[in-house]
């Protein structure tokens, strides 16, 4: 998965993933290969080369021990899996023998739902039909395919390793193992990009038909090579204003070729939004497993090393920690033995409503108000409302009633106890980060 931005992304404190009270029912899997390292890319990830994969990797047969040693010592809370998601780094590198062993490690685990949702993210070029078929048999259901770009100049630009013609070779072979349910990720704002081939872009991406389509922002990360080569804003990126024009674009095409906007990021045709992303979304729990990997769980958010002997270190100190033979941690997770860090905390009210606004107004429906009355109180929500009231009159914040048609409201009105509260898009999504600043600020002030 690509490190980028998009118009949602003000700093918090601690995090970016939230959680809530709950028992998971959600996984998420890091593995942390790739065959290079793009050049926008700060993900924990190995690079592997060229010819290793699988097998042949002596360093991905250890991790995937060490990662499906992590799952048995994970504490299971009780529910069943309803979604599990392969992400990294390229999980396609992974055999089909070691993503069956994941999975059933997990499901030996916690077991894994009969309808659960079971995603991996696959890089063009780095998997074959025969593998895909195996992934497909071991329960895989759903695939997402890291496109970017449909200019071979602009992939170089990026150091992607792989080309145009290797994406509509990946689509065949996604298509001929049968996986129905696949997306395709673009990004926008890569240098020397245009708004004429970010049209180009999506206009194949169109074509190919995908049920899914996730279209993010590029961010320049320091320390990344991108970091040192260009600055945020100065050519060869586009101008904000020509970024701006790229996320007005993506709606305008992909709503018009019958996609559904459901997230500020991400379009699907109907039935096949993405179930494992809106648990984040939702700020409701889930285990995170493997390097860097983060878990929300029990109120707690845990961080993984992100090295990867670190890592092991780490699986090593955590062992047997949750074994009935163990009594003298009782009920404890590893969330509450491993030391209190900015790694690993106790999420507060405080944060949690911060996530839940800056997560839930990712969402084209936003956050349903008598939720957040519920969770938060009425004073809390009145002055959210206060705070917001200036980008309301802007257009860029919507009242919806229950029925979901925008509510009328006079100046000075009560917020409706129910309903929704949510961005405009695209102007709204496009100015979240002014209109979360502010909020966060001014509710920071109060507090
Ligand atoms: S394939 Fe994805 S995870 Fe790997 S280096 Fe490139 S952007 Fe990073």
């Amino acid at each position: 998965m690509p490190p980028t931005k998009d118009y949602l992304t003000v700093e918090l404190k601690k995090s970016v993933q939230a959680t809530n009270s709950g028992i998971p029912s959600s996984a998420y899997l890091h593995i942390p290969f790739c065959r290079r390292r793009c050049y926008y890319c700060d993900f924990p990830v190995f690079v592997v080369g060229d010819r290793k994969n699988g097998e042949n990797s002596g360093t991905i047969v250890q991790y995937v021990a060490v990662l499906c040693q992590e799952i048995e010592e994970t504490k299971n809370l009780g529910a069943s899996l309803k979604t599990v998601f392969f992400g990294g780094g390229t999980p396609s590198l992974l055999s089909v023998s070691q993503l069956s062993n994941i999975l059933e490690t997990l499901d030996g685990k916690f077991g894994i739902a009969a309808e659960a949702e079971i995603s991996i993210e696959i890089d063009p070029g780095t998997f074959t039909l025969e593998q895909l078929r195996g992934y497909a048999a071991a329960g895989v259901n759903r695939v997402s395919l890291g496109v970017q770009a449909f200019q071979d100049e602009l992939l170089q630009v990026c150091g992607r390793s792989h080309s145009v013609a290797d994406i509509f070779e990946a689509v065949e072979i996604v298509r001929s193992a049968g996986i129905v349910n696949f997306s395709l990720d673009l990004i926008s704002g890569l240098p020397h990009q245009t708004l004429e081939n970010w049209e180009a872009s999506l206009k194949s991406a169109v074509e190919i038909s995908p049920t899914h389509l996730s279209s993010y922002d590029l961010i320049v990360e320091q320390g990344t090579a991108f970091g040192r080569y260009f600055e945020a804003g100065a050519q060869p990126l586009p101008a904000d204003e020509t970024a701006a024009g790229m996320y007005r674009l993506a709606r305008e095409i992909l709503t018009g070729a019958g996609y559904e906007h459901y997230e500020i990021s991400n379009y699907a045709r109907s039935g096949y939004q993405c179930r494992h992303n809106r648990v984040y979304w939702e700020n409701r729990p889930y285990y995170g497993l493997g390097m860097g990997a983060a878990s929300y769980v029990e109120g707690r958010r845990l961080t993984r090393p992100r090295k990867t002997q670190e890592y092991y270190q780490w699986v090593r100190s955590i062992s047997g920690l949750n074994s009935p033979a163990t009594p003298q941690i009782g009920g404890e997770t590893q969330q509450d033995i491993y030391p209190a860090t900015e790694q690993n905390f106790q999420v507060s009210e405080n944060d949690i409503l911060l996530e839940t606004l800056m997560l839930g107004l990712r969402l084209a429906e936003g956050v349903s108000l008598s939720a957040l009355t519920e969770k938060f109180s009425q004073p809390t929500v009145d002055k959210i409302w206060r705070c917001l009231q200036p980008y309301w009159r802007q257009g860029w914040v919507e009242i919806m009633t229950e029925d979901g048609a925008m509510a009328t409201l006079g100046e000075g009105a009560e917020l409706p106890l129910a309903g929704n509260l949510r961005l405009s898009d695209p102007e709204g999504f496009l100015f979240s980060n002014t209109i979360l600043a502010d909020l966060f600020s001014k509710l920071g002030e109060d507090n």
